[in-house]
């Protein structure tokens, strides 16, 4: 596991919107910002669901999360634009944004891969990272200390057969990051990538059926270096691949 302690109060005063956070490692990102002082930010298409983890939070005590219900497969400018018109005008400011919502697609040979199934894939995992990343630039040039972090998976490193469009999308979030870190060199913002690695999830559970779910880490054991990235001690840490496990 990614060795890092993080203090209570590691994020206070900090602002972070989360993608897919209703559920998964989205959900325990949110509550594990939330518990070191972040106000966080709730995007998801599970509108319920988002509402249910900003209930659960704000009953742990925490500052009542927003809830911000966007598709990712459907959204276009204008969503994004709105949804940066909402948060510049309730925060004025985004010190981080965790690029975790994904769809994993077929699992099955390229050859055997529909287009349109591929462009879906490509769709949420990586055309919307930029659709949301984009406008939301200036609320994160209006930070001292802002952090993109995308995420990624050891078939976004390596191919692997029958992994198709989810490791191809993955491969290209890669890209971005890179593409994203060097264009913010010098700058206040930084972009790095996490492999959160086998996870406790309903994707991994779809990815391996046949697997021990309890053989796998929790979301929240792999919260170390998503609250590292997040935080000031990573500040120059910038085009990083790194690896939650
Ligand atoms: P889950 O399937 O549990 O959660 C995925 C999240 O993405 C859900 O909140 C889901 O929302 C959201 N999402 C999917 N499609 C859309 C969409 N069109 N618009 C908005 N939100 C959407 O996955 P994990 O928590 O396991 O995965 C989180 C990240 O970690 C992903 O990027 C995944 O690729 C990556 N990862 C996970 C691994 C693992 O072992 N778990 C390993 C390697 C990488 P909804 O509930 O509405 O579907």
């Amino acid at each position: 596991m990614f060795a890092y302690t993080a203090t209570p109060d590691l994020l206070s005063g900090r602002v972070i919107l989360i993608t897919g956070a209703n559920r998964g490692i989205g959900a325990a990102a949110a509550e594990a910002f939330a518990a070191h002082g972040a106000t966080v930010a709730l995007l998801g298409r599970a509108t319920e669901g988002l509402t249910e983890i900003a209930n659960a939070l704000e009953q742990q005590g925490y500052t009542r999360p927003s809830v911000h219900p966007l598709d990712l497969a459907t959204a276009g400018v204008d969503d994004f634009a709105g949804l940066s018109d909402a948060l510049a005008q309730r925060y004025g400011k985004l010190d981080g944004l965790l690029h975790n919502a994904s769809m994993l697609g077929p699992r099955c040979s390229l050859e055997d891969t529909p287009l349109d199934a591929f462009q879906q894939v490509v769709q949420v995992n990586v055309t919307a990272l930029l659709g949301l990343t984009r406008p939301l630039l200036p609320l994160l040039r209006a930070s001292s200390d802002a952090s993109l972090v995308f995420t990624s998976s050891s078939v976004g490193r390596k191919g692997r057969a029958h992994w198709g469009a989810y490791a191809i999308s993955k491969f290209a979030t890669e890209g971005m990051m890179q593409v994203f870190a060097d264009e913010f060199a010098g700058s206040t913002i930084r972009a790095n990538s996490v492999n959160p690695g086998g996870t406790r999830t309903a994707m991994r559970a779809l990815a391996y059926p046949e697997e021990n779910p309890k053989t796998r880490p929790t979301p929240d054991a792999i919260m170390p270096v998503y609250l590292y990235l997040m935080g000031p001690q990573s500040k120059g840490v910038n085009g990083q691949a790194l690896d939650a496990q």
